[in-house]
């Protein structure tokens, strides 16, 4: 019975990094989180369906492409 296996960090796979989805505005040059997550190693066979951004810097809708995207953790 012992605790410590309940508060054991569980440290993901190698190669399952988390990184968040920043779009960079084509108004001002800004990044901007979409609030979308993917996993790096998935990122690259990930299929975007014609995702838009409102964008707090411009005020403005944005659609964007991976081409757009900058991942950070
Ligand atoms: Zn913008």
């Amino acid at each position: 019975m012992s605790k410590f296996d309940l508060t054991r960090a569980v440290k993901p796979a190698t190669g399952s990094v988390i990184k968040r989805i920043l779009v960079r505005c084509p108004s001002t040059g800004r990044l901007t989180a979409t609030g979308k997550t993917v996993e790096e190693s998935a990122w690259d066979g990930t299929k975007l369906n014609r995702p838009r951004l409102n964008c707090p810097h411009c005020g403005e809708t944005h659609s964007w492409t991976k081409k757009d995207v900058v991942l950070a953790r």
